[in-house]
């Protein structure tokens, strides 16, 4: 029997042409020369929720429905009827189906397995093109819904709330959220629970497993993140990093036909994924969002096949020897022939006394909606005079009462492009404070009050700003290479015509070639993107160095 669901679908069909687009009859053959035909019987469940690498289904005579199972009854997502598909991102990514796909009517499917589809979306540009915008909108349509598999409760005022949210934001898994200073039920849920305030955020993760305050390595093994990946397994290249730099650089190793593990150790998009509106990467005239960027991004190199590990970090590179080895914690290491770099930079923490007490308390490192929406409508600072501090000021300006931008300089001509600085200067709640420093945070739990000091007369003001933005430059994320590369003064990585006779020397460098363009010090290993010594702090610049040196590794493949 078709288990009794809500009789109307619960997507919103605004998008529907892009979710749940009609095959034709030609493009229906085509697919079916991939895989199977199978007839289906009423009541035949073809995907069960939480199965892992599901298959894909084109109906071709009746009808499946698309259901959410849950505790408090089942929902009716979608129906498709002849001409449509199931998936979504999920199943290009591997990961467990959120779904049950029912048939409804008797009837009969084209069925192919997780690979048959990979492969026909590599080489069928048309089908590709329809499957992915359709996988991608549903996923967009699903973490808008907050339908999914993950229930998180937790508080607003809570720095490991805002954690969670955003790892399951930018890995785009949806969840739904119940904030305990709003939702009557949400507390209830939790005594039921026997959760203490100590173990808040709870995240119920597939219905049933209760994970109290966890870490982003607890939620990505539960959500099954990296089920399947191999890790012992010899890759063609690792790439340390899912950024821009480190994305570009999987996508066109996996297109290419290598094989590629991309290790990341927080979620794919690098800092790129905290930009609200990304204005001047190529072919996106009206800006993109650094999160949907990314997410396109990831399941771009997933299409190809590359494997992505979420939620590990690289702790040391084993370089004396061939092949080189990635440590990723507890003793795991996984052996590469070449290894990029792309760690990238994270913002420098400026030396506060109590800093730490208030990150993601009132302290934050990006502004997307989330953090605009923990702001409301108060005042806020942002601290740093770069583009990033630019363009979280004019974000936040559309719900912030009033934006302060704190720059330690005279001005911000010598480090903001022009188009941001007429935007702060034509926006009338954005104010500019030059020559200024934070000197002090103070609040109980909560950031309440900020002091900071003008440099010129040392007079020190007190603002009673609840929220404040730090965007003040970079350090490299270099810290895990330990000796195995050669740094700059500034830890930066260098590379191809930037490493010196006297670098090569005393990193004894074995080749009669000198290092190519983008080549470390050690044959085979690569730093793209902001990680690496005099790189110029762009998406576009980092997708391009990622894509460059994978034409080296394959030379380097082959020494
Ligand atoms: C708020 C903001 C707005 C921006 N806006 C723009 C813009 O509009 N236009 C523009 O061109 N540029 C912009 N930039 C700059 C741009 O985002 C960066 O230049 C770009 O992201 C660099 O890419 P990357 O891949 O080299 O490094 P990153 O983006 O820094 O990515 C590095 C990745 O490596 C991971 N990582 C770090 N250490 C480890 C480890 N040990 N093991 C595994 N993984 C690790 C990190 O978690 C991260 O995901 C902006 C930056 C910020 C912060």
């Amino acid at each position: 029997m078709v288990p009794d669901a809500r009789s109307t679908p619960l997507i919103d069909t605004s998008h529907e042409a892009l979710m749940f687009p009609t095959l034709t009859p030609a493009q229906i053959a085509r697919i079916a020369q991939s895989g199977v035909v199978r007839p289906i019987a009423r009541g035949d469940v073809l995907i069960e929720a939480g199965d892992h690498v599901v298959p894909f289904f084109v109906i071709t005579r009746g009808e499946i429905q698309i259901i959410q199972p849950g505790r408090g009854g089942d929902v009716l997502v979608a129906v498709h009827g002849p001409g449509k598909f199931t998936g979504e991102a999920n199943l290009i990514l591997a990961r467990r189906s959120l779904m049950r796909a029912v048939a409804s009517e008797p009837g009969e499917v084209i069925q192919l397995t997780r690979e048959q589809l990979l492969d026909l979306v590599q080489t069928d540009g048309t089908i590709s093109e329809i499957l992915m915008r359709a996988f991608i909108y549903r996923r967009m349509e699903l973490a808008q819904q907050g339908i999914g598999d993950v229930m998180l409760v937790g508080s607003m005022h809570c720095a490991a709330t805002l954690r969670i949210k955003e790892f399951l934001s930018r890995n785009g898994h949806p969840f739904g959220y119940l904030d305990l200073d709003r939702d009557p039920d949400a507390q209830a849920l939790l005594d039921g629970l026997h959760v203490t305030m100590a173990e808040i955020p709870v995240l119920i993760c597939r219905g049933d497993v209760v994970l109290r305050n966890p870490s982003n390595e607890a939620i990505a093994d539960c959500l099954g993140f990296n089920e399947n990946i191999d890790r012992a397994q010899m890759r063609d290249v690792v790439i340390v990093g899912a950024g821009p730099a480190g994305l570009a650089a999987a996508v066109y190793a996996a297109s290419e036909g290598l094989d590629a593990l991309v290790i990341e150790a927080s979620s794919p998009g690098g800092q790129a994924g905290s930009s609200s509106r990304i204005e001047n990467y190529l072919g996106f005239p009206a800006g993109i969002s650094g999160q949907e960027l990314a997410g396109m991004a990831f399941a771009q190199a997933e299409k190809f096949g590359a494997k992505v590990l979420i939620a590990r970090g690289a702790t040391a590179l084993t370089c004396d020897r061939k092949p080189y080895r990635v440590e990723i914690g507890d003793g795991a290491t996984v052996p590469a022939r070449a290894v990029i770099i792309a760690t990238g930079a994270q913002y420098r923490k400026p030396d506060i006394a109590n800093l730490s007490s208030f990150e993601g308390a009132g302290v934050y490192y990006s502004a997307t909606f989330m953090e605009a929406q923990l702001c409301g409508s108060e005042d806020v600072i942002v601290v740093g005079g770069a583009n990033s501090a630019g363009q979280a000021a004019v974000f936040l300006s559309q719900t912030a009462s009033r934006v302060l931008v704190l720059v330690r300089g005279d001005g911000l001509a010598d480090s903001m492009s022009r188009y941001l600085i007429r935007r702060l200067e034509e926006i009338h709640n954005i104010e500019l404070r030059t020559n200024a420093e934070i000197v002090a945070l103070e609040g109980d739990g909560h950031l309440e009050h900020v002091q900071y000091s003008d440099k010129r007369t040392g007079e020190v003001s007190r603002l009673d700003v609840r929220h404040v933005f730090l965007m003040t430059g970079a350090v490299p994320n270099t810290a895990w290479l330990s000796a195995c590369v050669t740094i700059d003064a500034k830890g930066f990585i260098k590379t191809g015509p930037d490493l010196t006779r006297d670098d090569l020397t005393t990193a004894r460098w074995p080749l009669e070639r000198p290092p190519h363009l983008l080549e470390t010090s050690l044959p085979g290993v690569f730093a793209v993107g902001d990680v690496r010594g005099g790189n110029i702090k762009r998406v576009a610049s980092a997708v391009g160095e990622g894509s460059i040196a994978i034409s080296f590794v394959h030379r380097t493949l082959t020494e």
